[in-house]
């Protein structure tokens, strides 16, 4: 026994020795990813379905990676089922720190519906399959493996280093950003943070660009509610809430919000604009200075419906619910709208705005007060995180960033209303992957193998030169 423990550990000595060339600071790229994709697989097969959630094995998996290693490592959990796990890599301080954010939990998923099983991290030409290979079990691996690295470089750093796995971020905030930002904020305190929400679309094998998420739209739904009077179905009322529910949906439908563009949305377009056909240019032009703006709008809205979104608070109308038998008229109806508001949208202000589209004393808008996800203003693009991301994304992939403003919500809104500068990178995906069924929340959600390993340089190079002091004191 002892013999073989020895062994054991003049394997791991080995490896650690082999995987950072302390002098040339460039770890030795092939072993890391053998290292890498172990972690990958042995993170995604862990079942962290969400509800329930239940990202302790995760949790466990990684503190033991990071504690034997020598990292600091702690968790905070509102529900012991469901911790957060910190890492910390001190820095001398003389910057303020970074953060590495990934959250643990995934979607459920239908497993009848999967070709190799959710939770079997499947290898298959090029590709791993499993529930969260994209979304955002990736982030966790690269994120591990970034800490890793950093230690075993052995290299000063100018600021602590972070690293967040947290729980329920797929509709669970509570148990995870929600808890450690209200109450565990001194443990993640940071200048700067990287999380999911970018990426590099490829498409016919050539690479677009980089997005770099640097803001997003907030949810703030808000209900209709129509009342009229109850009576017969064989007897028409001017009153009727179904009626009444039904064209004040087809108003607010058919309502063109204010178009605002913000510094995000205004520096996406531009450069997009630099890259594109002589056709799109003039589009992405006509939305920049105003001058055929609409044309341009009514474009997207039909063809580019998420360019569209990111030009307004949008309204999406969801549900419908209005009576119980044929021939009953009923007192009430109400319908449901997803509204995805601008950063700095003036809600009350908003919602008046609907209620005279609406024009209709019958029907009241309820707004839903408990999706109170904070707002706050895009993270910076003249910062110095902003600049390393361009770069790295430029030494890695060769192409250009685009900002983007995101038009779901991630854990990011969270801490940008404290302040910190956050960017939302992700690795290289084909644009035909989506529609055929492989993307995030799918049914066949996976990941190229070079693109995972592609990431975690790209992620390493950004860590590295924002962290590692430049020369030696
Ligand atoms: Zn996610």
């Amino acid at each position: 026994m002892m013999k073989r423990t020895f062994y054991a550990l003049a394997v791991v000595c080995f490896m650690v020795g082999s995987v950072v060339n302390a002098q040339s600071k460039q770890p030795d790229w092939k072993a890391v990813e053998e290292e890498t994709m172990e972690h990958f697989q042995a993170i995604l097969r862990m079942n962290t379905s969400d509800p329930p959630g239940i990202e302790a094995p995760v949790v466990d998996y990684l503190k033991s990676v990071l504690q034997k290693e020598g990292i600091e490592v702690q968790t905070f959990a509102l529900d012991p089922n469901r911790p957060n796990l910190v890492a910390r890599l001190k820095g001398t301080g003389k910057k303020r720190p970074l953060l590495i954010m990934a959250h643990t939990d995934v979607v459920n998923v239908d497993s009848t519906k999967w070709t190799y099983p959710p939770f079997s991290a499947t290898r298959k030409d090029g590709y791993v399959y499993g529930r969260g290979s994209v979304d955002d079990k990736d982030n966790v691996a690269t994120g591990l493996m970034v800490m890793l690295l950093l230690k075993r470089s052995n290299a000063m750093l100018d600021r602590d280093v972070i690293f967040l796995a947290e729980a329920g971020e797929e509709g669970n905030v509570k148990y995870g950003i929600d808890y450690m930002v209200k109450n565990h904020w001194p443990a993640i305190e940071a200048e700067y943070c990287f999380a999911e929400g970018g990426g590099v679309p490829r498409t016919g094998g050539k690479i677009q660009y980089a997005t770099v998420a640097t803001t997003e739209k907030i949810p703030r739904g808000a209900k209709l509610v129509a009342k009229g009077i109850s009576g017969h179905g064989s007897v028409p009322l001017q009153s009727n809430a179904v009626v009444h529910i039904a064209q004040a949906v087809a108003k607010v439908a058919a309502w063109q919000t204010p178009m605002r563009l913000n510094e995000t949305t205004t520096a996406f377009f531009k450069r997009l604009a630099e890259i594109s056909t002589p056709e799109e240019t003039a589009r992405f032009q006509a939305l920049l200075n105003g001058k055929n703006a609409d044309s341009a709008q009514e474009y997207l809205a039909t063809k580019e419906p998420r360019y569209y979104s990111t030009l307004r608070t949008s309204i999406s109308p969801t549900i419908i619910k209005g009576g119980y038998r044929s021939n009953v008229i009923p007192s009430e109806a109400e319908a449901t709208l997803d509204i995805r508001a601008l950063p700095d949208e003036d809600m009350p202000k908003f919602l008046d705005a609907m209620r005279q589209v609406i024009n209709d004393p019958a029907v009241d808008i309820v707004s839903n007060s408990s999706s109170a996800r904070p707002g706050s203003p895009p993270s910076k693009l003249n910062t110095e995180a902003f600049r390393a991301v361009e770069a790295s994304v430029k030494r890695t992939y060769n192409t250009v960033t685009l900002p983007t403003m995101l038009t779901g919500a991630t854990d990011m809104s969270y801490l940008r209303s404290k302040g910190v500068q956050c960017y939302g990178i992700g690795p290289m995906t084909d644009s035909e992957d989506g529609p055929k069924g492989f993307g995030a929340h799918s049914d066949q959600e996976r990941i190229l193998e070079e693109a995972l390993h592609k990431f975690l340089r790209f992620q390493w190079d950004v860590v590295s030169s924002l962290a590692m002091q430049s020369s030696p004191e």
